[in-house]
């Protein structure tokens, strides 16, 4: 009987050392990859021309606010557009925790599954749910709640976290851009595993050139929405 336990005892200690082992593993491939853009220079990027371009950000902090230097108010020793800048770094940091709940697949019929899933590591939420979500410290919900306070009490660091919350959420509207994160493709890279996105290459690849492209007008895919029909470019 002892001689029995004795065994089962082994074989739970050997099945646990495997899982463990598989799970460093897994760990470990993930760590290196599976961002979406580069969020040192392409993240950043884009926030910064969303919110010095097209945004109406700087205005309405001056009128609404009444931050009378808009985006270039200092708040917590950084100007409010550095913030959200930042935050389009930030969102991919630590990498191997945040970078996986970044994919959602608007075909599943269930989106509590329409995250990123790696056997054996499992599911991972949707980045719909995640932009959302309480336990993320930088969600659009937590984004209220800093600003909340901010109102109140006027705290520098309750408007920093504001500004670097809606940073981190534009890095989850670009990352929908992505192809690779709107279906279940975790694109990989780690040694002589390579199974990264072409188009993500591209970009950080090309990142340079984007910039110097600096263009005014948009040509919108006839495919998408009304303008399908619409003849509009
Ligand atoms: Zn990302």
């Amino acid at each position: 009987m002892w001689e029995l336990i004795e065994k089962m005892g082994m074989t739970m200690r050997i099945s646990t050392f495997k899982l463990m082992v598989l799970s460093i593993f897994c760990t470990f491939l993930f760590y290196n990859d599976g961002r979406a853009y580069d969020n040192t220079t392409t993240h950043r990027y884009i926030n910064e021309k969303a919110v010095k371009g097209i945004s109406t950000i700087d205005t309405v902090l001056q009128s609404a606010i009444g931050f009378d230097k808009g985006i270039y108010e200092i708040i917590n020793e950084k100007r409010i557009w550095e913030w959200i800048r930042e935050g389009g770094y930030e969102e991919d940091v630590p990498e191997y925790t945040r970078c996986p709940k970044h994919f959602h697949d608007p075909l599943s019929t269930n989106w509590d599954i329409a995250g990123l899933s790696i056997p054996p590591l499992g599911y991972f939420p949707s980045m719909i749910y995640w932009a959302q979500s309480s336990d993320n410290d930088y969600s659009w919900l937590i984004s209220r709640d800093y600003y909340y306070q901010a109102l109140l009490t006027g705290s520098e660091e309750q408007y920093a976290k504001t500004f670097r919350s809606i940073g981190q959420v534009m890095h989850l509207v670009s990352d929908a851009a992505v192809p690779a994160h709107v279906r279940n493709d975790a694109h990989l890279k780690k040694g002589f595993y390579d199974d990264s996105d072409p188009y993500e290459n591209w970009v950080k690849k090309e990142s340079l050139k984007i910039e110097a492209m600096e263009y005014d007008v948009v040509t919108i895919d006839r495919a998408i929405g009304s303008s399908q029909n619409s003849g509009h470019t």
